[in-house]
């Protein structure tokens, strides 16, 4: 079995992809196709991809789309309109005024704001499974499905993997890990995964968790942020007021069996303080690891022999 290694600069991040089988860059070169592939139909930033289509065409007409994109926009509506969740997959307007992590992101003005927050109700949006279409009802509206597709592709090409019986894998989508398999030559199976700290530059971690077959997700305030006048503004969105969440947390990071759902839970407890987050993770038994502002680390008890801190 042969070990490869490739790194792929698509939807605005680093993707890594490490597989070991018997035709690596055959494998490799199937899982860059199908990364293209969901840039090219899934992009928030491509006025021809199938989401923009759905965009351009808000307050006009429904749109048929495809099968994976239909049950991954009808997931983000469930997620948006369950109660308490911060996680709204309508917030697009939000996102592209503030434009944080681009080279002309700004501060807008409170009116430009105001004036946006009527085009983010998720209630909104309709979908018809018969006809697997899509309709935005108010013209303005924008779907972008940034907190959530980055999960959906990591387990996508997971699913590919395991067809095609690659035995031990790691993909990493800019910082969403997510594992196949065992570890070759660790005598516990088990991957070594760093945990990006929230207050150095990339590859700096904060630990080490050892995982087989699972995903881990963080997000994080150093991800994507605009300083202006001695303000910090990162990218997730509160969607009552249109500003950046205020809080006192620089990363969460959740450990799941899906990549998807970490994706879903890191972005929708991002709107609570710490010590909450670290609460709701123990009620709703999810694993995670929190670490605030002021560099306190929170973790769930299930953690205590996953992470390793410290050498
Ligand atoms: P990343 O892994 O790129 O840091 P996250 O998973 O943290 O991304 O999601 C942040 C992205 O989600 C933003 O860049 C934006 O596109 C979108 N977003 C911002 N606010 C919200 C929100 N309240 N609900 C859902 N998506 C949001
Ligand atoms: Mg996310």
């Amino acid at each position: 079995m042969k070990r490869a290694k490739r790194e792929i600069d698509t939807m605005g991040t680093i993707i890594n992809i490490l597989v070991y089988h018997d035709h690596p860059d055959d494998i490799l070169d199937g899982v860059e196709a199908l990364l293209l592939d969901f840039n090219k139909r899934f992009s928030a930033n491509d006025e021809n991809s199938d989401l923009m289509r759905i965009n351009r065409a808000a307050g006009v007409k429904p749109i048929v789309v495809d099968e994976d994109l239909f049950w991954l926009i009808k997931r983000a509506k469930n997620v948006s309109i369950a109660t308490h969740s911060a996680f709204n997959f309508t917030i697009g307007p939000i996102v592209k005024l503030w434009r944080i992590g681009f080279d002309d992101a700004r501060v807008p003005t409170d009116s430009e704001i105001k004036e946006k927050l009527p085009l983010i109700n998720p209630h909104n949006v309709v979908l018809d499974a018969n006809m697997q279409s899509v309709f935005l009802r108010k013209q303005g509206m924008e779907i972008d499905l940034g907190a959530i597709a980055k999960g959906y592709f990591a387990d996508r090409i997971k699913a590919y993997l395991l067809e095609r019986q690659v035995s031990s894998a790691v993909i990493d989508l800019g910082g969403n890990v997510l594992t196949v398999g065992s570890a070759p030559g660790r005598a516990d199976n088990k991957w070594r995964i760093g945990i990006q700290s929230p207050f150095e530059s990339r590859n700096q971690i904060i630990g080490v968790a050892s995982i087989e077959d699972s995903s881990i997700v963080t997000s994080g305030i150093y991800e994507r942020h605009y300083e202006k006048n001695g303000t910090s503004y990162h990218h997730i969105f509160d969607s009552k007021t249109g500003y950046p969440i205020v809080n006192d947390l620089a990363s969460v990071s959740i450990f799941s069996e899906a990549s998807i759902t970490g994706e879903i839970w890191t972005t929708a407890l991002f709107v609570y303080n710490a010590i909450e987050v670290i609460n709701i993770m123990q009620q709703e038994d999810i694993s995670g690891l929190v670490i605030s502002k002021t560099g306190k680390l929170y973790m769930s008890e299930d953690l205590r022999d996953v992470v390793s801190f410290g050498q």
